[in-house]
């Protein structure tokens, strides 16, 4: 999601024996946030702040799997060409047939469709697995927007949007408590600036 880590860094499978309730309210996450109907976020009308100093120290960060960031609000997930090749590529499918099959134009671009369930708007291939974990069908090829989560330039932007992103995140949550894998300030850096527009 956007923003799973299903492997940590040593391995180990991380995974919850139950999701966390998904709140009521909004927020942004790899799933539902439009760029383009965020004029504050959006980079022709405000340039990305680098004012890092509130993360210089660093972040603690482990995606929980709660699937929270593939759901929700209907929402955006957008990708490129190179996404639309791999993830095609990963299902054995054409790219004429995975856009028809999987994806919708939304103002000339692409986004991956999404599925109502209890009420919520699933991205087409989050699934769960039998400890009610979130998982990704194309996890390995996910895209950009879907790996760079948590370290979007929105949510760093200051320590007050992280911290009401974290309300919807499980794993920033923990992370602001200082759990979680640790990331220094230059990974973070390269999650945030690889972040697509
Ligand atoms: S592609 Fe995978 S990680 Fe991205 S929103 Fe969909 S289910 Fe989540």
């Amino acid at each position: 999601m956007k923003g799973r880590e299903l492997v940590t860094g040593n391995g180990e499978l991380k995974c919850f024996p139950r999701p966390f309730p998904v709140p009521s309210y909004q927020f942004p996450t790899p799933f539902m946030f439009d760029h383009a109907q965020h004029a504050n976020y959006h980079p022709t009308t405000m340039p990305h702040t680098r004012d890092e100093d509130w993360y210089a120290a660093g972040l603690h960060f482990s995606c929980t799997q709660s699937g929270n960031c593939c759901t929700g609000p209907t929402g955006f997930v957008w990708f490129n060409d190179e996404e639309l090749t791999a993830m095609a590529k990963f299902l054995d499918l054409t790219t004429d047939e995975f856009l028809i099959k999987h994806a919708h134009q939304i103002r000339g671009h692409w986004s991956l469709n999404e599925i109502k369930r209890n009420g919520k708007y699933d991205c087409v291939f989050l699934g769960r697995d039998d400890a009610g974990c979130g998982t990704c069908s194309i996890y390995p090829v996910r895209p950009m927007q879907c790996r760079t989560w948590p370290f979007w330039p929105e949510n760093l932007s200051s320590e007050k949007a992280y911290r009401y992103a974290a309300k919807g995140c499980p794993g920033m949550a923990k992370g602001l408590e200082g759990e979680g894998e640790f990331f220094p300030i230059e990974q973070i850096r390269i999650r945030r600036d690889a972040t697509p527009e």
